[in-house]
């Protein structure tokens, strides 16, 4: 079975979380289920593994903490207009001269990447004059098309967030997507702009996207068989953002493989890998080389860090694709349990489902409609919470039904009455 990229998740789920413009990703706000995470979402626990993200309350509660300025005129983004806001650790500004522009929804980014900064230094752990350069304020440029793309560098980033408005529906993917490009930003302190390159994509992106706090420990082991099948390549072998057009321009549903590798850094999160060990590898990744794509001192960093951890194979082995599908297929049906499934009869083949708590706090689009078509197959264990439900054919998405959770599993899904989901 091939995962499909659903209408539905496009739709109303889909936080896109670029880099360069050229790529994207499904970032889900919310907790895993099975894997030991940070707990009260606290800081950076000794030990801890992934973060547990601020909630919209705590968020709206930090926007309003914000001060903003009018800020010096100075074409700091190219946009020609000479508008700045300023906040304690940025100045921003339009990237382009759009009749989208409004100087209100600029303020709104601006805050929102504040409280984004906030919120990644208490779940990296590091410091803001120690770890990280802000004495002179980063840059924002802001673009006002709502693409969902963002770009980092050292000192700045340009993002379009979908929505800067903390009551849309949308504003958790655009406040993720600062999050996301903050992060990139964060590794450039720590090691340069050229280092940068000296990481794995693979790992780049997977660990900007725990540390926004995106949905891991739900993908199954078809999903993870399906990506390795298609692509022929073991998720640890993508090192570059070439690697990642080679399979995504032949096969565009992984045009978004964050999630895959979000999956594959949770493998080495159950064996050991902590966030204080990826900020130690980031930090490790640095070397003299000459070449912008030698990844030999993140390799080395990590074969030290496995002497820790638990790894039934190396790094190095799960490169393989046979030896990545064996490893984490073993480790992904541990977690993974069939239940029933009764289609709305008469519209075709259904591929998955999508499943969001009542607060849109937690998503999983990790769930897969067996072709047989009377079973599901699931990973992880939900929290007791009312969910809704949408199950999705290749042209069309039925739902919500609402589902109430008291022992970990959505149990029998009856899809008979549901109605057609319109995604306007
Ligand atoms: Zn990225």
């Amino acid at each position: 079975m091939k995962l499909v990229k659903s209408l539905i998740i496009l739709s109303i789920a889909a936080a896109l979380a670029g880099c360069g413009g050229d790529d994207s990703s499904n970032s889900n706000s919310g907790n895993n289920g099975d894997i030991n995470t940070g707990g009260d979402g606290g800081g950076n626990q000794n030990g801890a593994f992934g973060i547990t993200p601020w909630d919209l309350t705590k968020i709206k509660l930090e926007l309003q903490k914000v001060a903003i300025t009018d800020g010096k005129t100075a074409d700091i983004c190219g946009s020609g207009d000479n508008i700045t806001v300023e906040t304690s650790h940025f100045v921003a500004s339009f990237h382009y001269d759009l009749p989208t522009n409004n100087i209100d929804n600029l303020k709104d980014a601006t805050r929102m990447t504040e409280v984004a900064l906030a919120e990644l230094i208490e779940h990296t752990g590091l410091s803001l004059t120690e770890d990280l350069d802000i004495s002179q304020k980063w840059t924002v440029c802001y673009d006002s098309s709502q693409t969902g793309q963002g770009t980092a560098y050292i000192d700045k980033f340009e993002f379009s967030p979908t929505s800067v408005d903390p009551n849309s529906s949308r504003f958790t993917s655009g406040y993720d997507l600062a999050k996301h490009e903050l992060f990139h930003t964060f590794k450039m302190q720590l090691i340069d702009e050229l280092a940068f390159l000296r990481m794995p994509r693979w790992f780049t992106e997977s660990t900007a996207e725990l540390f926004t706090g995106a949905t891991f420990g739900n993908l199954t082991t078809t999903t993870l068989n399906d990506f390795v099948d298609t692509t022929k390549e073991s998720p640890f072998n993508v090192q570059t953002w070439y690697d990642e057009q080679e399979f995504s321009s032949i096969h565009p549903q992984y045009t978004n493989p964050y999630s895959i590798y979000l999956e594959s850094l949770a493998y080495l999160g159950a064996h050991g890998l902590t966030n204080e060990g990826i900020i130690q590898l980031i930090r490790d990744s640095k070397n003299s080389s000459n070449s912008n794509e030698d990844f030999s001192s993140f390799d080395k960093a990590l074969s030290v860090l496995e002497n820790s951890m638990t790894l039934p194979s190396s790094y190095t082995e799960l490169r393989v694709p046979s030896t990545y599908k064996h490893q984490i297929g073993e480790w992904a049906d541990a977690t993974t349990y069939r239940q029933d499934f009764t289609p709305k009869a008469g519209y075709g083949e259904y591929i998955d489902l999508y499943i969001e708590s009542l607060d849109g706090a937690y998503s999983n689009d990790g769930a897969l409609v067996t072709s047989d078509q009377l079973h599901y197959e699931m990973r992880g264990v939900l929290a007791n919470a009312t969910y809704k439900v949408y199950a999705n054919t290749g042209s069309a998405s039925f739902g919500p039904i609402t589902v109430v959770v008291a022992n970990g599993k959505l149990g029998h899904l009856d899809f008979t009455d549901a109605p057609e989901f319109n995604m306007d």
